[in-house]
């Protein structure tokens, strides 16, 4: 993805060697190497301990629990059930001095980094930002999202930390390997429930989505998955398909999942059809595990078609891939999405975490068309205001990168990207770990990793 695009710089793989999984069944964790691939620690929950990691995304069956942790990934499950932050329970790795680092989540870190942590949360720029949090914890500036894989996560290291100290571990998730290289990590497991229910819902225009979204986590739901308007046009479900009869007239659809015991799931089913009736009709309710499956494809059509453009000459292009905005704004953020897809002549496919705020738009682009880089600019400056005037960030769940990261203080203002630049020189004061990830170098281009065939780097 480009939010973790490449550089010009040496490159570490630690897909080979470091790919082991240990599950210890007295704590009901998982261990496992930075290699080692997601969806197979998923596995071992479940074969060994009849448990599960229900925060996994979309990419579980190829992503490495190193890029998994170090972006914080999320998934549609990360609706009822939060991001991968909230799962770690301990992080091992080496710092940008090759120092070994243990974090923990009950707070026995050890090692220089973790040391290097602790003082970091004394200097004035940080304490001073957590001196004013406000009644509800929220430091000053704070994007109101409900997720957020940008900058580095100093709500969380500076609110939640075990007997009052800074959170150590949360500062390392989601801090893109710009703070240590991570070889090993423990993760909390959660019980499979007994069954699942699944319920396309459609809603008639921005604001009825937006209203419905609000509802329907306090009706029981753990995803709220958004076909948009342009996603149901391109993949042509207006018109075939199980969907055609929602779709055709619907402003988006909403793909929802309850689980729970059999009576719980028909109970929350029933409540989501109800608040659907108010916004755009009751949809139409899975009434097997066969049908669940098939509306969860037709949210997985995505890929497919994204593939069949490509042989159309449009290459999807992702550059403003992963914004999130505060739920309340998420009908303002569509409708204005539009206007700048139009202004810049891309078509799209938009989907995403609807309840969550987070919106995958890839935008399909011819590259042999002579200004296409200067579109996808336009594009991506337009999208960069639109979500900063939102109160939003460019990233829920792909991270910064060097792609977004010279948006830092448009979108974070210049007191926290301040925070942020201080954070990286306290902790790689050399600047060796993902030199522009995060935090950009002078005079750093966002664009310049989008490329659409390899390039040679010397
Ligand atoms: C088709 C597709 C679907 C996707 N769906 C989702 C989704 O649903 N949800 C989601 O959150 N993301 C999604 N992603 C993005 C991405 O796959 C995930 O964020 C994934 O968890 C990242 O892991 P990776 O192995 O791909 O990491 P990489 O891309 O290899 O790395 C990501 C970042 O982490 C750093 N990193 C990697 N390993 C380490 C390590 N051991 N120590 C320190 N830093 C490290 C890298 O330097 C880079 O900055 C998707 C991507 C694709 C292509």
């Amino acid at each position: 993805m480009p939010g973790g695009n490449l550089g010009p710089y040496v490159v570490l793989s630690v897909a080979d060697g470091l790919s082991g999984i240990e599950v210890d069944t007295a704590s009901e964790t998982v261990v496992a190497g930075a290699g080692a691939v997601a969806d197979a620690v998923d596995r071992a929950a479940r074969s060994t301990l009849g448990r599960r990691l229900p925060f996994l995304p979309a990419s579980a069956a190829w992503c490495r629990v190193g890029g998994l942790v170090a972006n914080d990934s999320a998934g549609a499950g990360t609706f009822g059930h939060g991001a991968t932050h909230g799962w770690v329970e301990a992080v091992r790795g080496v710092d940008a001095r090759g120092n070994d680092v243990h974090l923990t989540r009950e707070g026995t870190s050890s090692g220089p980094l973790a040391e290097a942590m602790g003082r970091l949360a004394n200097h004035p720029t940080l304490s001073a930002l957590a001196a004013e949090r406000d009644p509800e914890g929220r430091l000053p500036g704070w994007p109101r999202v409900r997720k957020n894989s940008s900058g580095y996560a100093l709500d969380r290291f500076l609110s939640n930390g075990s007997r009052g100290q800074p959170d150590a571990l949360q500062l390392l998730v989601g801090s893109e390997g710009t703070l240590a290289l991570i070889t090993e990590v423990r993760f909390r497991t959660a019980p499979i429930p007994e069954t699942r229910g699944v319920l396309l819902l459609p809603a008639r225009g921005p604001d009825d989505l937006v209203a419905l979204v609000l509802e329907l986590e306090g009706a029981g739901a753990v995803a709220c998955e958004m076909l948009g308007r342009r996603f149901l046009e391109i993949t042509g479900l207006r018109h075939s398909g199980p969907a055609a009869p929602l779709a055709r007239d619907a402003y988006a659809l909403l793909l929802v999942e309850v689980e729970g015991t059999a009576p719980e799931v028909a109970a929350a089913l029933d409540r989501c059809q109800a608040l659907g009736q108010r916004y755009g009709g009751p949809g139409l309710r899975a009434r097997s595990q066969a049908e669940s499956d098939e509306l969860w494809r037709l949210r997985k059509a995505a890929s497919p078609i994204i593939a069949r453009q490509a042989r159309q000459g449009l290459l999807s292009t992702q550059f403003i891939e992963d914004c999130v905005v505060p739920v309340p704004a998420l009908g303002r953020f569509l409708v204005e999405l539009d206007r700048i897809l139009e202004a810049a002549r891309f078509d799209a496919v938009v989907f995403g975490h609807a309840g969550d705020g987070n919106i995958h738009v890839n935008p399909l682009v011819d590259v042999e068309a002579p200004d296409w880089h200067s579109r996808v600019r336009q594009a991506l400056e337009a999208v960069a205001d639109l979500v900063a005037d939102l109160g939003g960030t460019l990233a829920g769940e792909h991270g910064d990168g060097r792609l977004r990261a010279p948006f830092l203080e448009r979108i974070w203002g210049p007191r926290l990207a301040g925070a942020f630049r201080e954070v990286k020189e306290t902790l790689d004061p050399a600047g060796t770990l993902n030199p522009g990830v995060i935090v950009p170098l002078p005079g750093q281009d966002p664009l310049e990793g989008l490329s659409p065939r390899p390039r040679s780097h010397p």
